[in-house]
C-alpha cells in the first residue's frame, strides 16, 4: 500500500460518512492524483486554472471525478472556471457571483458554489466579512443561475485549538441564520471548512466537506 492510499483510509475513519473529502491536488502530479483516485477519493480541489486544465486533461479517463476550484477566482476566468469545475468554493465578491450567474446562464450549466467568508479579520485572505455578506444576500439570491450551496471559510493561521473550533462554530451559527431567513434561491446546507492542520476541529462544528492536501499528499516520515 502506498503512502498516499494509507493516508487517505486512516482520514477515512476520522470522518463521519456525511464529510465529503476533497483531496487538493494542486502542485501534486498526476500520478499522485490517480493514486488517490484509486484508493476511492472522487473529489479534488485546485486553486489555479492554469495548473488544473491540463492535469484534468490527462485525468480524462477518470470521467467520474467531481472538480472543485478553491482559489481566488478573477471574474475574467469565470467561463473557463464554469467549463471544467462543477464546484466552485471561493465565491468571495458579489460582482464575481453576479459575473458566473450571467455565464451560468449562457453555458447552461448550474455551478454549486459556497460564499467564502472570513470569520476573522484577515488582510491576507479573500472573501466577505460577516457583515457585507449579510448586506449582500438579496442580491445573491437574485442569482438564479448559481446553485448557492453553502459557506467556505479559512481561517487565520496562528489561531489556538479553542479559537478554531470557535471560529468554525461560528461559522455553522452564520449559516443556520441564513438558513432561518428562508431565501428562495440560496440553500445552506454545505460548509466547507478545515485543512490539514485543522479539518477534525471543523468536522466537529460541522464542516460537510473539508480540503485536504498536505495531510493526504506530503509524506512526513523522513
Ligand atoms: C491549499 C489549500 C487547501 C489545503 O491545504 P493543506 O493545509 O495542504 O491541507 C485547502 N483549501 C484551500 C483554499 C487551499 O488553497
Amino acid at each position: 500500500m502506498t503512502g498516499i492510499t494509507q493516508r487517505i483510509q486512516e482520514i477515512r475513519q476520522q470522518l463521519p460518512s456525511y464529510v465529503r473529502l476533497i483531496a487538493v491536488s494542486k502542485k501534486v502530479s498526476v500520478p499522485e492524483l490517480r493514486e488517490a483516485y484509486e484508493a476511492g477519493v472522487r473529489d479534488f480541489g485546485e486553486n489555479r486554472l492554469a495548473e488544473a486544465l491540463p492535469k484534468q486533461e490527462q485525468l480524462r479517463d477518470l470521467p467520474d471525478i467531481t472538480w472543485h476550484f478553491i482559489g481566488h477566482l478573477q471574474s475574467n476566468k469565470g467561463k473557463k472556471a464554469l467549463e471544467h469545475f462543477q464546484w466552485i468554493h471561493s465565491v468571495d465578491n458579489l460582482k464575481l457571483a453576479v459575473r458566473l450567474n450571467r455565464l451560468a446562464g449562457e453555458l447552461y450549466c448550474q455551478p454549486q458554489v459556497c460564499l467564502q467568508v472570513k470569520m476573522l479579520p484577515d488582510p491576507n485572505k479573500y472573501g466577505w466579512s460577516v457583515p457585507d455578506l449579510v448586506e449582500c444576500l438579496p442580491e445573491l439570491n437574485q442569482c438564479r443561475g448559481l446553485k448557492i450551496k453553502g459557506l467556505m471559510t479559512i481561517l487565520p493561521l496562528g489561531l489556538s485549538p479553542n479559537e478554531t473550533l470557535a471560529a468554525f462554530e461560528t461559522t455553522r451559527h452564520l449559516a443556520e441564520k441564513i438558513r432561518g431567513q428562508n431565501w428562495s434561491h440560496i440553500e445552506m446546507e454545505q460548509l466547507s471548512m478545515g485543512m490539514s492542520g485543522d479539518y477534525l476541529l471543523a468536522v466537529k462544528a460541522g464542516a460537510t466537506a473539508i480540503r485536504l492536501g498536505t495531510k493526504i499528499f506530503r509524506d512526513r516520515t523522513p
